[in-house]
């Protein structure tokens, strides 16, 4: 008997976010026209994040302006809305979630898209130590910056505390980022290009410390902290921002019989059970490139976009079907005036080709692995980067790459 789902069936998906809404706009896309129902815990509509470290932290962009779901779109997409609804329990064979105002829902097919929350630092009464996650926490950033000169302290330079620092620097005021690591983003980068994006704070005028992590926060008396770093240092934040990373929204699924391993484990084609699948933030997924299967969570906005429409195929064609996903994880940031992008994941071990660089800073290197591309990474070179897409998704050689530049 086929496993796939039928064209007027019902599917619910739980997170109302970017992954959770593109699984019913591929859906819909695909010429499903049963029911789809998207519950999310949090009271707004869809929207977007990644501005919400850049165009919404420096006001450039007023909030509402990140909504992806607005009336008209959800009555296109005929989807059942359930906003301030917090799942609490999936049972995957009846396919029915249990919520926190005691209700319960069944479907066809449940897809799980509740994404990552941040990871807290504990602080003493009276401190405020903003994170950057939610609309509240946009609005509340934005509110905190905005104004005459003030010491901001951001703990963590991955990409969202670089993102920070530069929008607080866009104010004028005195930033301090605080990184445990010796060379930020050397996880990801490799050493010589995370160097190279950690000298882009001093160019935007805020302080790195590196290599040093903080040790004690103490309440400053009017609304600000002092930080002791265990160096002995000690710095004084009128504004504190933390940016150490995200903890993936499983709890709920807690008894629920499936895989939890910092994220939900999913398959090649994103099921987790032959009635559930995941998506975005949350799913470790198992996909293959250049001959090597990994199973990760990817934190990035094309990857949960992608998840999206990679589901809705799955789903439709059933587990027993479904193809593996194909993807190539692309990523930006946007910080101090400079655009750095991604394509493909490079490995610590990975040879980094710088291919193009300029007096103005922009680049474009390439992740060498056995003779074959692993990544691209450019800094303020979009075109070039999007030149390789295509390319670096069917495999390519370094000579072939090159070629492709034209260098
Ligand atoms: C400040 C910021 C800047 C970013 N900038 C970039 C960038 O420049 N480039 C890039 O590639 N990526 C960026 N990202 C990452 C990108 O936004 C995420 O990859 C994307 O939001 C993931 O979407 P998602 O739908 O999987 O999860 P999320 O967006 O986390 O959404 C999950 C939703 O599920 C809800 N939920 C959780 N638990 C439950 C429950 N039990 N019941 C019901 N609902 C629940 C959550 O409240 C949330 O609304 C940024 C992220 C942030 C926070």
């Amino acid at each position: 008997m086929s496993d796939a789902l039928a064209p007027d069936g019902s599917v619910l998906i739980i997170g109302a976010s970017l992954s959770g809404l593109r699984t019913a706009q591929g859906l819909r896309d695909l010429g499903f026209v049963g029911t789809i129902t998207l519950v999310g815990d949090e009271v707004h509509p869809p929207y977007d994040r990644p501005p919400l470290s850049k165009q919404v932290a420096i006001g450039k962009w007023d909030i509402e302006r990140t909504i992806l779901l607005d009336p008209q779109r959800q009555e296109d997409l005929e989807l059942n809305l359930h906003l301030g609804r917090r799942a609490t329990h999936l049972d995957p064979d009846s396919a029915t979630v249990t919520f926190d105002d005691g209700g319960t829902l069944s479907a066809d097919r449940v897809v799980i898209a509740t994404g990552t929350r941040p990871r807290q630092l504990s602080v003493p009464d009276g401190v405020t130590a903003h994170v950057v996650r939610t609309y509240e926490d946009g609005v509340a950033l934005h509110l905190a910056l905005a104004g005459e000169q003030k010491r901001v302290v951001v703990i963590g330079a991955g990409f969202i505390g670089a993102e920070i620092a530069s929008s607080a620097r866009s104010f004028g005021h005195e930033v301090t980022v605080v990184e445990a690591q010796s060379t930020p983003l050397a996880t990801i980068l490799g050493e010589q290009l995370g160097a190279l994006c950690a000298s882009l704070h001093e160019k935007g005028g805020a302080t790195l410390r590196s290599g040093t992590s903080v040790d004690g926060i103490a309440a400053a008396g009017d609304g600000g902290a002092i930080l002791t770093l265990d160096n002995g240092q000690t710095l004084h934040a009128d504004v504190l921002v933390v940016g150490i990373g995200v903890i993936p929204n499983t709890e709920w699924l807690v008894g629920s019989g499936l895989s939890i391993n910092n994220g939900v484990d999913v398959d090649g084609a994103l099921f987790a059970h032959d009635r559930v699948v995941a998506v975005g933030d949350v799913a470790r997924f198992q996909w293959t490139r250049l001959g090597m299967t990994s199973a990760e969570r990817i934190e990035h906005w094309q990857v949960a976009a992608d998840h999206g429409r990679f589901a809705a195929e799955g789903l439709l064609a059933g587990r027993s079907a479904a193809k593996p996903i194909q993807l190539l994880p692309y990523f930006w940031s946007d910080q101090y005036g400079v655009k750095l992008q991604m394509l493909g994941r490079p490995a610590a071990t990975d040879h980094v080709h710088v291919v193009e660089d300029d007096d103005e800073g922009r680049l474009l290197a390439l992740y060498e692995r056995d003779g074959a591309v692993s990544a691209a990474f450019a800094i303020s070179k979009p075109r070039q980067l999007m030149q390789l897409r295509a390319a670096l998704l069917d495999g390519v050689t370094l000579a072939d790459a090159r070629r492709l530049l034209g260098s």
